[in-house]
């Protein structure tokens, strides 16, 4: 309930209008309220210069009793009224008001003048044979007066009906005014239910939307309980036409509702329906009426026109949340986006560290999708997506979000993970739910298999694209072992990851600024401990890193193919070297071994490379060998062996390094029978004499060359023991630091010269 006692001596309840005798202070005259009138006018010129004034009234208030009484009243707001001025003078205020003026905006006006600022509102006077004069009302706070009680001013405008319908329109333009501006909605709704309640009285603004099934959803309900206003609305459209206006009395509702209307002072509910620009029902505006059962036609109007407004609003609300809805979501699947599921990936990391669960992020990938979509057609691609997510958000929980984040690519957030095991489960279910076969409507089954990259997230600060990064680290293992399979990212991986982009990066420029070298390591004819060659190894004087040897780089560069102009410029540079070799003491020419990586065999051109170099230094083909390992792809075979074919049939040497080592020695001796020579692998070379089996492997592998005519050169010969038991096991030659490490340049010329690098 409002405040009943108002500066302006209005009581909170009409029906008893408090008559209570006139103050002992005389009334002022006529020349005393003059010079006020015009004060007020001074202060507030607006209020003379806009508006013919229709009537004053003046009060005084006593605060002590909390009542007003009316002091002054003009002669034409005495006319308006239909009462003398003595009549109303001594008597209080209210009596020039309609009972259906709203307590509400008095006790607000009141608050704004004892503020002493000016407050217009609308109203209704009464008329002494009981119609109502609508009026605009200016109240202020008179600036002084001779006397020492507040006195309050009330200026009357009559309002012609022209003028009530263009106060209308005013207030009705600021409701466009502000759905023009884009406001939201539940403000215009807001603005309506002001504007409903400041023009009729006793009345209060309910609106309930309504979504396509038809089911209430509640906007505004005023004072009442939510639920009440629900029923309201489910009743107004389940017993009546829903599409036009109505009025129903409270007595009319069904029992408990009626009951409930009746408690809450509802006399009646006018129901205005509002449909959206496809004609479907959007929501009802209602007016719940205090005394009267139906809206008078201009108030009737007024509501039709504002139920417009609010219908506009909702339609505008639905096509910036379509908007807002294709903006974030997958045009074919509706799933999340990249945008959104990366935004909820983001939000779903910050919450992390709260219990002791974690998030997991699942990469799904379909495999040979595009191959699908180019042989099949994008219709059926699009159908094998759909099902595809279909599939994604039967296998979450609730609470997980499943989105598209490319052509075939899926992201699954699942929260409230339990660790690992509890992500691996996700995985499974989820590489297991995608492997059934698809049914097309033509009845044709496909087979779509996918790889997941799993990363666990157990606390906050990972960025949402580092997570991606991560999941895609993860999602290329799991490819490796082909379709249907997931795997779990690594930390550790991360730190290998950004060294290997480093590497990467550093290692384009190093051919060009000359941060490539070679060393070289002796290979010894055993029976004389002679050096009769010598096997080029790679460095990369990295700046800022040292010498790094060619564990560091060489796997990177065949990762990425740089290893093809690396190793183009390993062949250039020996070639050269070979060139400018000293000859030594006893006169003869040594040759150089190059490794070749299996990439660089894959080349077809490693040939005219080779012939290229040769020719450019003058070098001779019998001095040169080339050293393959076992570890090549059997696609490749073909082609190098082509090529080193062709480098023997120009009288190169070619070698089977690291000999012994995997899985396919002998088919290599099969496959590369061009080769000439076998090095026999250190790891048997070490354990020499030591351990049964390298010993019999060395000896095997030696007789097997002897009877295929090949030479053998045992690579890491670390002892001397070692070397004499190859001596024994005549074997031809020897690599190793029991001879020399690998050495540069300089040195190894220096040590070409010393020849025999081993006296026994
Ligand atoms: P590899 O061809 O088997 O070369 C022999 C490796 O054994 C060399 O390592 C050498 O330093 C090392 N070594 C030699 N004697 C001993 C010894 O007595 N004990 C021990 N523990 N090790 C010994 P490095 O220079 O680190 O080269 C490693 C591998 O890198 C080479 O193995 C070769 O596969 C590859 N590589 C080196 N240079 C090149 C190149 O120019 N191109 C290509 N594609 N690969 C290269
Ligand atoms: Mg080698
Ligand atoms: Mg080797």
């Amino acid at each position: 309930m409002v405040d009943s006692s108002t500066p302006l001596g209005l009581s909170g309840t009409h029906s008893q209008l408090p008559f209570d005798p006139p103050l002992a202070a005389p009334a002022p005259e006529l020349h005393e309220v003059g010079p006020v009138i015009g004060m007020a006018l001074d202060t507030f010129p607006e209020i003379g210069s806009d508006h013919a004034i229709d009537g004053v009234a003046m009060s005084t208030f006593n605060p002590i009793s909390g009542q007003a009484h009316l002091m002054y009243v003009s002669e034409n707001l005495a006319n308006l009224v239909g009462r003398p001025p003595a009549d109303l003078l001594g008597r209080s205020p209210e009596l020039l008001l309609s009972p259906r003026t709203p307590m509400q905006q008095l006790s607000a006006v009141a608050a704004v003048v004892e503020s002493g600022q000016q407050a217009i509102v609308n109203l209704w006077l009464q008329h002494a044979e009981g119609h109502e004069v609508p009026v605009r009302a200016s109240f202020l706070l008179v600036p002084s007066l001779p006397r020492q009680a507040p006195h309050f001013l009330a200026l009357y405008r009559c309002l012609t009906p022209p003028a009530v319908e263009a106060a209308r329109l005013s207030d009705q333009s600021d409701i466009l005014d502000s759905l023009a501006r884009g406001n939201e909605l539940d403000e215009v709704i807001r603005q309506v239910a002001d504007r409903i309640s400041d023009q009729i009285p006793q009345a209060e603004c309910w609106v309930g939307l309504a979504d396509r099934a038809g089911t209430f959803e509640l906007a505004l309900a005023g004072k009442q309980p939510p639920e009440t206003v629900l029923n309201v609305c489910r009743y107004l459209t389940e017993s009546g036409p829903i599409s036009t206006p109505r009025c129903v009395r409270f007595d009319d509702f069904p029992s408990p509702l009626s009951d409930e209307l009746k408690q809450s002072g509802v006399h009646a509910v006018w129901s205005y329906p509002f449909a959206g620009s496809d004609r479907a029902l959007k929501g009802l505006l209602i007016v719940a009426q205090g005394e009267r059962s139906e809206p008078d036609p201009d108030e009737n109007q007024m509501l039709v026109q504002l139920s417009r407004v609010v219908a506009v609003a909702v339609d505008r609300n639905a096509a910036e949340a379509t908007l807002a809805h294709q903006a974030l979501h997958d045009a074919l699947t509706q799933l999340p986006n990249r945008a959104l599921i990366l935004d909820r990936l983001e939000q779903a990391v910050a919450r992390l560290g709260r219990d002791k669960s974690c998030l997991a992020a699942l990469l799904v990938d379909l495999n040979r999708f595009k191959a699908l979509n180019d042989s099949r057609g994008a219709e059926v691609g699009d159908q094998v997506l759909l099902e595809v997510s279909r599939r994604l958000r039967g296998s979450v929980r609730l609470g997980d979000t499943v989105g598209r984040i490319g052509g075939d690519q899926f992201l699954v957030l699942c929260v409230a993970v339990n660790g690992e095991a509890d992500a691996v489960a996700m995985a499974e279910r989820i590489v297991s739910g995608l492997a059934e076969p698809i049914v097309l409507p033509d009845g044709d089954q496909l087979g779509v298999t996918a790889s997941v990259g799993v990363v666990l997230i157990d606390r906050p600060g990972l960025s949402p694209s580092t997570i991606i990064s991560n999941a895609e680290s993860a999602l290329g293992k799991a490819a490796e072992t082909g379709g249907g399979s997931f795997a779990l990212y690594e930390e550790a991986w991360q730190q290998k990851t950004v060294i290997r982009h480093e590497v990467e990066q550093a290692l384009h420029v190093a051919i060009s600024e000359e941060e490539l070298l070679l060393h070289y390591q002796p290979i010894v004819e055993i029976a004389t401990g002679r050096m009769v060659g010598s096997e080029a190894l790679i460095r990369w004087d990295r700046p800022g890193h040292g010498v790094l040897p060619p564990a560091d780089f060489i796997e990177i560069a065949e990762e990425t193919g740089l290893i093809v102009p690396v190793g183009d410029w390993v062949i250039d540079e020996v070639c050269r070297q070979l060139a400018a070799w000293p000859v030594g003491p006893i006169g003869v020419a040594p040759f150089i071994s190059v490794n070749l990586s299996a990439r660089q065999l894959a080349e077809e051109s490693l040939v005219s490379t080779v012939l290229a170099a040769m020719d450019r230094h003058g070098t001779r083909a019998k001095q040169l060998a080339f050293e393959v390992t076992e570890s090549m792809r059997v696609e490749d075979i073909q082609t190098a062996s082509v090529s080193l074919r062709k480098l023997a049939a120009l009288g190169c040497k070619v070698a089977i390094d690291d000999f012994g080592i995997g899985y396919a020695t002998l088919d290599y001796l099969r496959r590369f029978s061009m080769a000439d020579t076998i090095k026999i692998d250190r790891s048997f070379v070490n354990g020499l004499g030591a351990s049964r089996e390298d010993t019999a492997i060395v000896t095997a592998s030696i007789a097997l060359a002897s009877s295929l005519g090949l030479s053998v050169v045992a690579e890491g010969v670390e002892t001397e023991a070692q070397y004499d038991a190859l001596a024994e096991l005549r074997c031809k030659f020897a690599q190793g630091y029991v001879l020399s490490p690998p050495v540069a340049l300089e040195e190894a010329h220096h040590l070409w010269f010393v020849s025999r690098l081993i006296h026994r």
